[in-house]
């Protein structure tokens, strides 16, 4: 039957209530007409376009952003990551990380875009030249350990904040910056 066939060849937002499952990767809870208005009622599209790296205006998210520039939607309970919520209602459900070829982490311009893994978005920030050096005394390496190294990417992948992960790993929040943008530790990955 047509309609079956549809559903199964098609990578469709599921009609659901609210996310079944926990976790940054499964989806987000943008699911109803008034919940998709009210997110695009807090974007602005740019009219010119400010990054070298796209050939159209980013998507600026207006309300409220995390301490790492990322916009934040509360919806059905949840706070969730703005690019990823624009990337689920064009796409459908993204990998661990969404990343923005833009490179503005408060764009929603679903064109802008892709779904990747955490490596991805660490070879996507080396390509662009965004990974620091390591500049001795901040070089974090050896307060952290393997395990906690694996835990770090486990709860930032969850969407926790820089601030919240090194408070709970007991190191500086540069510590916790330099595995993330490779600098240290980009050897291991969870
Ligand atoms: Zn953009």
């Amino acid at each position: 039957m047509l309609q079956h066939q549809d559903r199964a060849n098609h990578r469709t937002p599921r009609p659901v209530a609210v996310a079944p499952v926990g976790g940054v990767a499964s989806g987000v809870a943008v699911v109803n007409n008034a919940e998709r208005a009210r997110f695009w009622s807090r974007v602005h599209k740019e009219e010119s376009v400010t990054s070298p790296h796209v050939d159209t205006p980013c998507w600026t998210w207006t309300a409220s952003r995390n301490e790492d520039g990322y916009g934040e939607f509360h919806s059905g309970g949840k706070t969730v990551k703005t690019h990823r919520v624009s990337y689920e209602l064009k796409h459908g459900p993204p990998g661990a990380s969404v990343l923005h070829a833009c490179d503005n982490r408060a764009c929603v311009n679903p064109d802008h875009l892709r779904s990747g893994t955490q490596a991805d978005n660490m070879l996507d920030m080396r390509s662009r030249g965004r990974a620091h050096r390591p500049r001795g005394e901040l070089n974090g390496r050896a307060k952290l350990s393997v395990q906690a190294v694996r835990e770090l990417w486990e709860r930032w992948e969850r969407g926790e904040s820089q601030r919240a992960i090194a408070r709970t790993l007991g190191v500086s929040r540069a510590a916790v910056q330099f595995v993330l943008n490779g600098t240290t530790w980009s050897d291991i990955h969870s």
